[in-house]
């Protein structure tokens, strides 16, 4: 798709760049030809500003790799405007009204650096983060109703996991899967602590999913939480351990957790991708 017979030349730090592009079929230098392009994404039509070299002989195009990547950003900003969504740019800018970086928006937020760089490159957010972005750089905190009085910890996910899988005698936590059932439990365990003891267990955020209540973000979080290294987590408490147990005696077969899931008021009164809020886990009804 590019053709990379180039030449760089830095003209003004790192931000304006020339570039000769040479015709593939060997027509000598192409020409920068600047337009506007309509083009559907995702179902939504959208109008995007294409950079690009062009042949002026034969009629052939190509892009600079930072061209490419300049209009996949203006394709995911064109698209996120239409469905209202923070785009990249206004993240980095509300972010910085905020004297906040990159990584205190993402400890903030409970997620990795590694997203909040991705959102402001040009990644698509889904909803429920595009609510937590939201509310993070809207100067609030994303506080406790999210978390359960707890901060958030990933290593502590893993030994709630470890502790299920104990007691259920099986693995739940699997490679490449998207915690379809292990984030059920998971979210019983939180929900049952703050309700009984006032604080969750791991302080994870949870959305409302069409399959049910999910760890918010898990896509980024899957891979962390296989890798952790659950000595680094505060020990479980005697009834923070009672906790689990009751909940994989009541829910032996994971299918069993899922479908509970499914039965409980407090997931289906939430719009699609919004956060389940722990001051809800009173109503809760499957345990
Ligand atoms: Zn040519």
């Amino acid at each position: 798709m590019c053709h990379f017979t180039r030449t760089e030349k830095k003209i003004r730090g790192n931000k304006m760049k020339e570039v000769r592009m040479d015709c593939p079929s060997g027509h000598g230098k192409m020409v920068l030809r600047k337009t506007k392009q309509r083009m559907t994404f995702r179902g939504v039509k959208v109008i995007v500003p294409i950079e690009q070299y062009r042949c002026t002989v034969c009629g052939a195009e190509a892009g600079t790799v930072n061209q490419a990547a300049r209009i996949q950003k203006s394709i995911a900003d064109a698209y996120r405007k239409a469905v209202n969504l923070l785009t990249g740019d206004e993240i980095v800018e509300k972010r910085k009204r905020l004297g906040l970086t990159q990584e205190g928006l993402a400890k903030r937020m409970n997620v990795g650096i590694a997203s909040i760089k991705r959102w402001e490159g040009g990644t698509l957010q889904s909803k429920s983060m595009d609510h937590a972005l939201r509310i993070a750089l809207g100067g609030r905190s994303a506080g406790d109703s999210c978390t359960g009085n707890r901060e958030f910890s990933i290593p502590r996910i893993k030994l709630v996991l470890k502790e299920f899988e104990s007691v259920l005698g099986k693995h739940i936590l699997k490679k490449n899967d998207k915690m379809l059932f292990a984030a059920k439990y998971l979210w019983y365990a939180d929900m049952v602590a703050h309700r009984e003891t006032g604080e969750s267990l791991t302080g994870s955020t949870y959305a409302a999913l069409p399959y049910g209540p999910q760890l918010n973000n898990y896509k980024d979080l899957i891979q962390d939480i296989i890798e952790a290294d659950e000595s680094e987590a505060k020990p479980l408490s005697r009834e923070e351990k009672r906790i689990i147990t009751r909940i994989a005696m009541k829910f032996p077969e994971e299918r069993m957790a899922y479908e509970a899931a499914h039965k409980e008021k407090i997931w289906k009164k939430q719009p699609k991708g919004a956060i389940i809020p722990y001051t809800d886990s009173a109503e809760l009804t499957g345990l």
